[in-house]
């Protein structure tokens, strides 16, 4: 694709993926347009920290050209664990692996630490959007539906927005959807619906329940 043509391309959802999608497109000229349906950036608490591995988040931000931006924000200590009990004697400890020879924080924060720093989601989500280009965001557009037909080679888009504002609907060579697990985009291309199953809870649950016992049994 030539960049600056007319080709033109919708991403649904202002998350982590739509907005390093947009980045990289925007870095290669390519002008894209992400709906996202919160208010704005700030509607909602983004959630706990992630801790975002080298061959995967890690990589995408590279991609993105952000990896400086994201190590002023990342918290390569919060990959280390300790418990004390009430005298400050460290009871339980769980320490990343030393970090890779070559690996920054090697230099920048002193001692060998993981290669999984953790970061918090809204932090890593401002830092993305601070990226775009002024206006490549559409807050306030909650995607109602999207539709591919025999007789239009786009992709037709409707978001309903806050009353008295009226739904609007798009046109677009490409639709990206990235609207998270209970996406509705995915309906264009698959029946398939997410199912949280009691089981991976339980599992988790009793994952919590072992490390409990382990730190109690010292
Ligand atoms: C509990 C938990 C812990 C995790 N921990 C880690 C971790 O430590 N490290 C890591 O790398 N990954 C982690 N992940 C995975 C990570 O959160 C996902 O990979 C990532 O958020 C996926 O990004 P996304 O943009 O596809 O979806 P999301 O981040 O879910 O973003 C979807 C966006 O789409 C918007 N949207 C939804 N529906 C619509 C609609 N109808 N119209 C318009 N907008 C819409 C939403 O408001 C949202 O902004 C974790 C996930 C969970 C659930």
């Amino acid at each position: 694709m030539v960049p600056g043509s007319s080709f033109s391309i919708g991403v649904i959802g202002a998350g982590l993926g739509g907005l390093v999608l947009a980045r990289v497109l925007e870095l290669h000229g390519i002008t894209v347009t992400v709906f996202e349906r919160e208010p704005t950036s700030s509607s909602r608490e983004q959630g706990g920290s992630l801790d975002i591995h080298p061959e995967t988040g890690q990589y995408a931000l590279e991609t993105a050209q952000l990896t400086a931006q994201f190590r002023k924000v990342a918290r390569p200590e919060g990959e280390e664990m300790k418990i004390t009990d009430k005298h400050g004697t460290v009871v339980f400890e769980d320490l990343p692996p030393p970090a890779p020879e070559d690996h920054p924080s090697r230099d920048e924060q002193g001692p060998p630490r993981g290669d999984r720093p953790e970061v918090d989601r809204g932090q890593l989500r401002q830092l993305l959007l601070d990226s775009l280009h002024p206006g490549t965001v559409k807050w306030e557009h909650n995607l109602e539906s999207a539709h591919l037909s025999n007789d239009d080679p786009k992709v037709s888009v409707t978001f309903a927005r806050s009353s008295p504002a009226p739904s609007v609907t798009f046109k677009f060579d490409v639709v990206v959807g990235a609207d998270g697990a209970w996406s509705r985009t995915r309906g264009l291309l698959s029946p398939a619906q997410p199912n949280l199953h009691r089981r991976d809870i339980r599992r988790h649950s009793a994952c919590i329940g072992r490390r409990q016992r382990e730190w109690r049994g010292r």
